[in-house]
Order: C-alpha cells, then sequence, then structure tokens
C-alpha cells in the first residue's frame, strides 16, 4: 500500500544520505592525507626483456589511512580528480619518490602517472622542473605515464606540455594503448618515446594465436615508429618468453615484482641483484 511505498523511499534515501555522508567523509580525510604527506608512493619494477634486469620502477599511490587500511589508488584517485586535489596529491607523491630514489643507482628509472587534467596545465613542466631541481633527482632518470585522455580535450596544449617535458629530458609513455578510441590518430599527432601495451592485452596472448597477433602487431607498431614498448601485467614466464620473442623491450607484472614501499626497495637493492 501507499505506506509501504513511502517507507521504502524512505529507506533508500537513508542509503543515498549514508552513502553521501561516507564520500564526504572519504573526501574531507583524502584533502588532509595530502596536505600532510600521507599518500605514499609504492614502487613496481619494471625490467628490460629477455634478460629481466631491473631498469627502474612505476610509482603507484597508496594511501595508509588509520582505520581503513592500505587503500590502492581505484579508491581514492578518482575522489582527486574530481575535486582537483589530484595536482597535489601527485606533486607529492613525486617529490617523495625523487627523494626516496635519489640513492638509488643511477641507472634505475622512475615512472610516474599523470592525470588528464594535469597535464592541459601548461605549468606543468615547471612544476615538475621545480621539484627535480630540488631534490636532485635527473630529468634523464624521469618517465611520464599518460592515457588518451590526456590528449583528447585540448591537442595543441597537451603537444606543448609533452614538448617542454621531452626538451628537460624527461620521456613520455603513453599508457594503457590499445584501450583508448583513437589510438593511431595520437601515434600520428605526437611523438611518444614508449608505448605501454594495457594489462587487458598481454593477458590475452596465451589464449589464441589470433589474439596474440594484435600484440604482435603493437609490438611492430611502436618499432617502425622508433618507439620502445612495455607489457603490463605480466603473470607467466610464458608471457615473457612469447612477448620477449616478439621484441617487446620491457616487462612489468607481479611475475616479476608487486608494487612494494621504499623499505622493501631499499633492502631489495641491499642484497644487490
Ligand atoms: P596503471 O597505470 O595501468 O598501473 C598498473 C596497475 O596494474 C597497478 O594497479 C598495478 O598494481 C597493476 N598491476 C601490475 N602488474 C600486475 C599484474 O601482473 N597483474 C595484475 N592483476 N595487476 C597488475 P594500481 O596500483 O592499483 O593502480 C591502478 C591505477 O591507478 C593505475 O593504473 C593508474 O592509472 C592509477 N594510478 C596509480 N597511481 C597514480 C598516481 O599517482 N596518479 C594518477 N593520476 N593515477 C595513478
Ligand atoms: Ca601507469
Ligand atoms: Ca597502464
Ligand atoms: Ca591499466
Amino acid at each position: 500500500g501507499k505506506r509501504e511505498g513511502r517507507g521504502t523511499f524512505r529507506v533508500f534515501e537513508d542509503a543515498m544520505d549514508t552513502e553521501l555522508r561516507e564520500r564526504a567523509a572519504l573526501e574531507a580525510e583524502l584533502r588532509e592525507a595530502v596536505e600532510r604527506g600521507e599518500i605514499e608512493p609504492f614502487y613496481q619494477p619494471v625490467v628490460a626483456l629477455p634478460g629481466r634486469d631491473c631498469v627502474g620502477f612505476e610509482v603507484l599511490a597508496r594511501w595508509r589511512h588509520p582505520t581503513r587500511g592500505l587503500l590502492g589508488p581505484d579508491q581514492f584517485i578518482g575522489i582527486a580528480e574530481e575535486t582537483g586535489m589530484i595536482a597535489d596529491l601527485s606533486y607529492r607523491l613525486l617529490q617523495q619518490a625523487c627523494r626516496d630514489a635519489v640513492s638509488w643507482p643511477s641507472h634505475l628509472q622512475l615512472a610516474i602517472n599523470i592525470a588528464p587534467q594535469q597535464f592541459q596545465d601548461r605549468g606543468l613542466a615547471q612544476r615538475l622542473l621545480g621539484i627535480l631541481a630540488e631534490t636532485g633527482f635527473s630529468p634523464r632518470r624521469l618517465e611520464v605515464e599518460i592515457t588518451e585522455s590526456a590528449l583528447v580535450q585540448d591537442l595543441e596544449a597537451a603537444r606543448t606540455t609533452l614538448t617542454s617535458l621531452q626538451n628537460l629530458g624527461v620521456r613520455i609513455a603513453l599508457d594503457d594503448f590499445g584501450t583508448g578510441y583513437s589510438s593511431l590518430y595520437h601515434l600520428r599527432e605526437l611523438k611518444f618515446d614508449k608505448l605501454k601495451i594495457d594489462r587487458s592485452y598481454v593477458d590475452t596472448i596465451t589464449l589464441s594465436e589470433e589474439r596474440a597477433k594484435l600484440v604482435d602487431a603493437i609490438i611492430s607498431l611502436g618499432r617502425s615508429l622508433g618507439l620502445v614498448t612495455t607489457a603490463e601485467g605480466i603473470e607467466t614466464d610464458a608471457s615473457v618468453d612469447w612477448l620477449s620473442g616478439q621484441g617487446c623491450d620491457f616487462g612489468q607484472g607481479y611475475l616479476f615484482g608487486k608494487p612494494m614501499p621504499k623499505e622493501e626497495i631499499d633492502t631489495l637493492l641491499e642484497a644487490g641483484p
């Protein structure tokens, strides 16, 4: 009846209230965490193929939340992007990562993820340069990973940022390659240094020969344009063998190492290769 209907609606409203309140609380906590520098860089190894020597790390954000435990980027990067906190978050993360990595052997590179809206910011190269200068971390050891969504809004702004970063010696990787709308268009319009083949492709190579051919084609495409390729999300030796055979330059995935805190990297580096 009518009364029951209203009751149901009230329950629904309460549920929405709770969700909104939780989201508002998380947002406020995130703001504080960013200001206090509590977003922590984790490091996932990147290896050269076929030898599997570590050449550096991708920096991946983690939030050590006082009550919710260790949170992954899926739980807070979206909020940071929507609320405009992402720039501060990511500058502080880079600053921390450069401080951590400046004492690591100098052949080890760092790759950082830059959100689409940051890439549209004409001050980006200057901000990065400031952090590099302050921490003493060489721009030649830094790679910036962007996705195609960084390019669609304003291609000219993206081109300017890309060129100024490359002029500093920073390399640019096109991340999640193959998942965007117009990958070939962007490859034609902009000069990247690296293609990162998305995990969803890497996952398929052992499934069927047809699917593997697509990955093979991406590697060839990269090579013919003078770009190096990294395959993401490698979990098996069979994948490594196949990717190495096709001429993929670098690999990343749980097989070589999960994202780890600084302390674990320090221990690994002390133990030697
Ligand atoms: P991404 O840039 O594609 O990063 C790779 C993701 O794949 C990481 O997830 C990594 O832990 C995961 N991964 C690596 N190897 C394997 C594997 O072998 N198997 C499986 N199943 N997964 C693997 P994570 O750390 O949860 O990051 C998720 C995404 O969050 C990243 O995807 C990136 O888009 C974003 N992100 C992370 N840190 C930052 C940041 O500082 N700034 C921005 N803007 N985005 C970030
Ligand atoms: Ca990435
Ligand atoms: Ca990726
Ligand atoms: Ca991805």
